[in-house]
C-alpha cells in the first residue's frame, strides 16, 4: 500500500484507516447478529453453527465446524451443546467411523436458517446505497483480502469463485462488463456477482 501523501492528513496512515473500517463493519455485523438473536436466543457462534449447516446441505463433522468457522474445540463443542438442547441440531454417526459424530439442522433448525438467511433492512438497506461500481469495487477487494488472509492462514478457505475450479477469469472482453465465467453454469458475470459463499463451488486443485 503507497503511504504518499499520508503526512498531508492527519491520522493514522491508509492501511490502518482501512483496517479500522473494517473493524467497524465487522462491528456492525455482529451487532445486528445480536438484535437478531430470534426466539431461540441464538449467540453470534450458535446462529453462524446454523447458517453454515444450512449452506452445507450435508451433515457434517464437528472438526468441520471447527475448521470452517475459525473457531476452537471446546467453544464450537459447548456452542453445539447449547443447540441440542435447543433441538435445532440432528447427530448421527458417520457412516466412515461410528466414534464420530456428524451434525446436521431439525426442522427447527432449517426454519432457523432460513430465517438468519435473510438479510437485515438495516445491513441490506446500507448495501443497496451503494452506487453499481462502488459494490463491484468492494466485493472485489473484499474477495482479495479474503483471498491473501486464506493464504496466510489467517481465516478459513472458503467457498469462494477464486478458488472453485468452475471459475475462469478475464475469459470475455472487459467491455462486456461481464469478463469472468463460471463453467458450472456456462454463464459470463462480472466482479458485482463475484461469491465468497456459493453452494455449487467445487476446490481448485493446486
Ligand atoms: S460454481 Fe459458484 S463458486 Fe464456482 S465459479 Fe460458479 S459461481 Fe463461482
Amino acid at each position: 500500500m503507497d503511504d504518499e501523501g499520508a503526512s498531508a492528513v492527519p491520522g493514522a496512515g491508509p492501511a490502518s484507516q482501512l483496517l479500522l473500517g473494517l473493524a467497524r463493519l465487522g462491528q456492525a455485523v455482529r451487532i445486528d447478529a445480536r438484535r437478531n438473536a430470534g426466539v431461540h436466543n441464538l449467540s453470534p457462534l450458535q446462529a453462524d453453527i446454523v447458517g453454515h449447516l444450512g449452506s452445507a446441505q450435508v451433515p457434517l463433522r464437528q472438526g468441520e465446524l471447527v475448521e470452517a468457522l475459525a473457531s476452537t474445540a471446546p467453544t464450537v463443542s459447548d456452542a453445539v451443546k447449547a443447540l441440542r438442547r435447543k433441538e435445532l441440531l440432528v447427530v448421527s454417526a458417520d457412516p466412515g467411523d461410528a466414534r464420530v459424530l456428524r451434525l446436521a439442522l431439525s426442522d427447527a433448525g432449517r426454519a432457523e436458517a432460513a430465517r438468519l438467511a435473510e438479510v437485515s433492512p438495516t445491513l441490506a438497506g446500507a448495501v443497496d446505497a451503494l452506487g453499481e461500481e462502488d459494490f463491484a469495487a468492494m466485493l472485489r477487494g473484499t474477495v482479495a483480502l479474503m483471498r491473501e488472509l486464506q493464504q496466510r492462514r489467517a481465516i478459513p478457505v472458503s467457498r469462494m469463485c477464486v478458488t472453485c475450479r468452475f471459475f475462469v477469469p478475464d475469459a470475455h472482453p472487459a467491455a462486456t462488463g461481464r469478463p469472468h465465467h463460471c463453467n458450472f453454469v456456462d454463464a459470463p458475470f462480472g466482479d458485482a456477482a463475484l461469491r465468497v459463499s456459493c453452494p455449487d463451488h467445487q476446490p481448485r486443485e493446486v
